[in-house]
């Protein structure tokens, strides 16, 4: 690893096209967004299972962007043909667990199968590949903070596996590409990230809990809210996925992106509802089946590495979130009344 923290960025020397699959979801509009400000064409492949087509309502009106519908586990010969990319980054995968549960054959399909595909879409293109991977490789971690180094410690057969061994399965996919010297390949292990457009509905914790201080509702504390997570404001994450992409060195091995600041859910309850101004309480249920007690990141090597870390603290980044929510649901409202 180099002493300094300066990130490296290649500079190509034609127009710019990546591949954003997965493009309409909560991280991979705002990526396609980012891409599109710096300068990139865009394609996003996206089958909008948990995406929507309002999370690209600004990317929708730039030219150089285009949305094509379509399943990573289907073939994309046919979807991608005549398209040439520079850049093919996998962010496809329904990451809430009641939507990834919903069907997980087709979970554990988009991980494996659509890997496998974009790998081979980034092989014929020449294009460097990004994989989206996940905290939950490390399971319920028996080391703290996770280095990239921690193997994890994952039921594989539980309800949560079609998800967590998924994405294990499709880095041994990436990493096995990169030893058999078919192209260039990044995995981030990208820990619990929230922002504007995570949906209301989806089950995790930080957009529940907002939604339900925002309808004055108890929010609702999984066991007894002393398991921590760490949150990492959207913007910081993008960041750090560019800049693992762009950086111009090889990689060698997954690199952790996350906020390293720890809280407890019940520590995050308080602090949406002081975000909020609810005069909400809290109420506790019942922990669902292999939930993790313990998550934080070790950055180390992001920051050695991309010169990466977080920059927006928790009460900053809960702020911009719930103005996100309010200004949406004022427009459901506005609209509902029309
Ligand atoms: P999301 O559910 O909002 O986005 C996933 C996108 O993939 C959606 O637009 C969905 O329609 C699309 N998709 C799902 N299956 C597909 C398929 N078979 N073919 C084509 N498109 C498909 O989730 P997100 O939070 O934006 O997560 C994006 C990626 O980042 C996921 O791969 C997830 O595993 C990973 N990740 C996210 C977080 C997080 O905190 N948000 C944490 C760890 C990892």
């Amino acid at each position: 690893m180099r002493a300094t923290a300066r990130p490296r960025v290649a500079v190509l020397d034609r127009p710019r096209a990546a591949l954003v699959a997965g493009g309409a979801g909560f991280l991979g509009s705002h990526l396609c967004d980012r891409l599109l400000d710096e300068g990139w064409r865009v394609t996003c492949l996206d089958n909008l299972l948990t995406g929507s087509l309002s999370n690209l309502a600004e990317a929708l009106r730039d030219p150089r962007f285009d949305f094509l519908r379509g399943d990573v586990t289907e073939p994309l010969d046919g979807l991608l043909y005549g398209r040439l990319f520079d850049r093919v980054y996998n962010l496809a995968c329904a990451a809430s667990p009641p939507l990834y549960q919903a069907d997980p054959e087709h979970t554990l399909l988009t991980s494996v199968v659509g890997t496998k595909q974009l790998l081979d879409v980034a092989r014929a293109n020449g294009a460097r590949f990004l994989q989206a991977s996940t905290s939950e490789v490390y399971g319920d971690p028996m080391v703290h903070p996770q280095p990239e180094s921690y193997w994890g410690h994952v039921n594989a057969t539980g309800p949560r596996a079609c998800y967590d061994e998924g994405k294990r399965c499709a880095e041994t996919l990436v990493f096995d590409y990169l030893r058999a010297g078919r192209g260039d390949a990044r995995v981030a292990r990208i820990f619990n990230t929230y922002g504007p457009r995570m949906s209301a509905a989806d089950g995790r914790v930080v957009s529940t809990m907002i939604a339900q201080a925002l309808a004055g509702e108890d929010l609702t504390i999984f066991g007894d809210g002393t398991q921590t997570r760490s949150f990492c404001y959207v913007d910081d994450l993008i960041r750090g996925l560019m800049a693992l992409m762009e950086c111009a060195e090889p990689i060698d091995g997954a690199v952790n992106l996350g906020n390293p600041d720890e809280f407890t859910v019940a520590e995050l309850a308080e602090r949406v509802i002081l975000a909020t101004g609810s005069r909400s309480r809290t109420v506790s249920k019942r922990l669902p089946v292999d939930d993790p007690k313990r998550r934080r990141p070790d950055i180390s090597r992001a920051t050695e590495v991309l010169g990466w870390r977080p920059e927006t603290d928790l009460e900053t980044g809960l702020s911009a979130t719930v103005a996100w929510f309010r200004r949406t649901s004022a427009v459901a409202d506005a609209q509902a009344e029309m």
